[in-house]
């Protein structure tokens, strides 16, 4: 089987290419020989062809004081666009960004229904409305991933999703029947932690991301992979029993880690103690910045509860990089010291804990650079953008609610 074999190592070496050159950013072809150890014949056959393919362009560099100007090459960002979609309770986010998964629009439309087929239909329309914007392209829409708050099976059926009582929806089937685009359907954590490693962590290969809003989600990445379990469901470590007899949980049990380390869990109880309805992050903000009693002890609490969880998946994985992804801890900066201080065990180790930047964009953010990797079929993806390039979605009343 020569001719495969031949198909197959020209296949590997093509997308070892494309994430080089996305990588590097600007790149000759004698560097790409040079990084990637591909003979000078190889990168050029290859690059003709993706030349040929539009995939990348040729520029002249400007300055060079040996005299000749090098033709550098760079991925053809403009070829076609990504669809991230975050389907969350109460509103759905759309992002498009471009193939260097820079965001060039992001819109968040608000959802007052849990009815599937009106759903379906709201993002079958803005689907068409995004693939009729991006025809004039090369490639038009490369690819729809969308990130769901809820259980996701390995062949990507909606097991179950809380907050709409959705069970078993196919979801990607419904969406191809009237789009003629198949989405990818991923669970919400499993998103946030493959953008962490894509635009923030190139190095760290072995990222866990907490989200931590109405639930809590645990996005695994080991060894630069996602780990999804066998049915796809790993990560569910909200439902972590960590009081025993604890507060009675809709999973059916008692004492689970988001019923005391969920955002939602800790809004409910202050609203309780402020004697105060529909808290926003504002009015949290607020009384961080200028604390009473009540806001210091349930602040305390919380990261209490949040820490004696991180400990327990901190023994489980021994993670290099732990990402809490959280609009209260990114309120009070501090919060990182004390969950810190609290992680004291001479056996659980992790090498660094931090607050996404992304917040709530990681989803959508996740879900762009996805189908850019699944698109350009290539191993591994490092992008970069600058923070203020992030879109920023309204956060100030919670999406639960
Ligand atoms: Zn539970």
């Amino acid at each position: 089987m020569v001719t495969g074999d031949a198909a197959y190592i020209k296949k590997i070496n093509r997308s070892f290419l494309i994430s080089k050159i996305i990588e590097h950013g600007l790149v000759s072809r004698a560097e790409l020989s040079k990084i990637t150890g591909l003979n000078k014949a190889t990168i050029s056959v290859q690059v003709a062809d993706l030349l040929n393919e539009e995939l990348i362009v040729e520029t002249q560099q400007e300055h060079n004081n040996l005299g000749r100007r090098p033709i550098m090459l760079s991925l053809n960002r403009k070829a076609g666009f990504a669809l991230g979609i975050d389907l969350d309770y109460k509103q759905i986010t759309f992002t498009l960004s471009d193939l260097l998964g820079f965001p060039l629009s992001s819109e968040t439309i608000s959802l007052n229904t849990s009815d599937y087929e009106n759903v379906l239909e709201l993002l079958v329309e803005n689907i068409q409305s995004f693939q009729e914007k991006c025809s004039n392209s090369q490639y038009g829409i490369v690819g729809i991933v969308i990130g769901i708050h809820g259980i996701v099976t390995e062949d990507e059926i909606i097991h179950f999703v809380p907050q709409h009582n959705w069970h078993n929806k196919n979801l990607k089937l419904d969406i191809k029947a009237k789009t003629g685009i198949a989405p990818h359907i991923k669970n919400n954590a499993n998103l946030c932690a493959f953008a962490e490693q894509v635009y923030n962590h190139h190095e760290s290969e072995n990222l866990l991301c907490v989200s931590l809003y109405s639930g809590i989600g645990l996005g695994i990445m080991i060894n630069g992979e996602l780990y999804e379990g066998y049915h796809g469901y790993a990560g569910e470590m909200g439902h972590m029993i960590i009081v025993p007899n604890g507060k009675p949980c809709n999973c059916g049990n008692k004492g689970c880690w988001e019923q005391y380390a969920s955002e939602s869990i800790f809004f409910k109880q202050l609203s309780e103690k402020q004697n105060k309805t529909d808290i926003t992050y504002l009015d949290i903000q607020n009384w961080i910045n200028d604390p009473d009693a009540i806001i210091s002890q349930e602040m305390n609490d919380y990261i209490e509860y949040l820490s004696i969880g991180l400990n327990n998946i901190i023994n489980l994985y021994n993670p290099e990089t732990i990402v809490l992804n959280s609009e209260l801890l990114k309120m009070h900066p501090e919060s990182i010291n004390e969950i810190k201080a609290r992680l004291t065990s001479s056996v659980s180790h992790f090498e660094e804990l931090l607050v996404s930047e992304f917040g709530k964009e990681a989803c959508v953010m996740g879900a762009c650079s996805l189908a850019i990797k699944n698109f350009l079929e290539i191993p591994e993806l490092k992008l970069n953008i600058e923070e203020e390039d992030i879109p920023k979605i309204a956060v100030d009343v919670p999406t639960w609610r």
